[in-house]
């Protein structure tokens, strides 16, 4: 239980990835407080089995980001992992779904980190761990608004990693490829459309296509490599951004 005493935030932890991470976390003692939206008695039951407590802020306003933190009170590990997707052609791509997008796959990351760093700088320890993508490193078409979202992630990271670097604080991506969540799922009528195939094709031809694999990745093992990430011995991994894509972006 490495993580006993430590408090962390996981922002999207209702589902998928995010409540994977938080579940490896909960697992290694850490203190944790969920974030995102769902059903009230999901949410009640998730909070029940992790010990956690749940804030419902939505990350696309920056003023519930910061009642969200107030909140919190001192966190020591904080994981920016709430996202969504939409995909369209650029002309095409609805400019509310572009703010949106960029809103919560970013700016939140922004608006956590720096409210979140000044009581990590005073302890002297800290870990921010931001889901990227495959999509941090490489494009794929008709994911504009993610792409942008996603390669900025990436390099507020590195930013970030270096100003804090010598406070004890560690930031660092990990960046899946395709996780079978709700998030992939929800996308795969849009990609038909935009790409006119059908939902097979879509799996095994965009899908799986890159992912050398030819398997989804499992939310578990997100959740395992954010908790290493945490650990002491990984102290100087730092300003990474840790593929889990089966070797996608290796091509
Ligand atoms: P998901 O849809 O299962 O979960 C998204 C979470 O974010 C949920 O808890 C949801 O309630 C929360 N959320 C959505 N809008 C929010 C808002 N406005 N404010 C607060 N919370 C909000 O998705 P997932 O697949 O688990 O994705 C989690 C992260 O992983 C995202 O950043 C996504 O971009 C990234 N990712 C996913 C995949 C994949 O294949 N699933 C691949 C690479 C990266």
């Amino acid at each position: 239980m490495f993580l006993a005493g430590k408090r962390a935030l996981v922002t999207g932890s209702t589902s998928g990835i995010g409540l994977a991470i938080a579940r490896s976390l909960a697992a290694e003692g850490a203190t944790l407080i969920l974030n995102g939206f769902g059903d009230a008695a999901v949410i009640v039951e998730l909070c029940e089995e992790l010990g956690a407590t749940h804030s419902g802020a939505d990350l696309t306003d920056p003023a519930q980001i910061a009642a969200m933190m107030d909140a919190a009170g001192e966190i020591d590990i904080l994981v920016n992992n709430a996202g969504m997707q939409h995909v369209a052609p650029v002309e095409d791509f609805p400019v509310e779904k572009w703010d949106t997008i960029i809103a919560l796959n970013l700016t939140a990351a922004f608006h956590t980190t720096r409210l979140a760093v000044p009581a990590m700088k005073r302890k002297g320890w800290g870990r921010i761990i931001n889901t990227a993508s495959a999509h941090s490193k490489v494009a794929s078409p008709f994911k504009a608004a993610y792409n942008s979202a996603k390669h900025g992630l990436d390099g507020f990271t590195k930013t970030i990693a270096l100003e804090l670097a010598e406070h004890g604080v560690t930031a660092n991506c990990v960046s899946p490829g395709y996780v079978w969540t709700p998030l992939v799922e929800s996308q795969i009528p849009d990609t038909m459309k935009a790409r006119g195939l059908t939902r097979e094709q879509v799996i095994n031809d965009v899908l799986l296509v890159k992912q050398a694999t030819k398997k989804f990745v499992q939310p578990e093992e997100i959740g395992a490599l954010v908790a290493f990430l945490c650990r002491d011995e990984a102290q100087n991994v730092n300003g990474a951004n840790w593929s889990v894509d089966g070797g996608w972006t290796a091509e």
